[in-house]
């Protein structure tokens, strides 16, 4: 992680999976953003909404845009629905997935006992 210089800890468990840029083979590269997660129902997958902003040369302001962008959830990273999390792009890991949670930034708030 440290030659992209992107200041996250790594996660506190261990898994096998390689498609994990902590535990695995995988390469990470290029772009990184913050989002927060949307969906985790998918199989170890993430649905992260990113916002950005966007500036309209003719209109001489900034408008929020909104994005979704499918990340592998490797199992020590384990992101949930509501976590902000860190999310950086990688070779294409499936059809949709070019991008991989490499660490949770901001637990959701949850009730206790869920
Ligand atoms: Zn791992």
């Amino acid at each position: 992680m440290s030659e992209i210089g992107l200041k996250v800890q790594p996660p506190a468990e261990k898994c096998d999976d390689p498609n994990c840029p902590w535990h695995g083979h995988l390469k990470i590269h290029g772009r990184y953003f913050e989002g927060v997660v949307v969906s985790d129902k998918g199989k170890k997958t993430v649905i992260v909404e990113r916002q950005h902003y966007k500036y309209l040369k003719k209109y001489e302001r900034y408008e929020l845009r909104r994005s979704k962008i499918h990340a592998h959830n490797p199992e020590c990273v384990n992101a949930k629905v509501g976590d902000r999390v860190l999310i950086v792009e990688t070779r294409p890991i499936s059809k949709t997935k070019s991008f991989v949670v490499v660490a949770v930034t901001q637990r959701a708030e949850r009730a206790k006992g869920v």
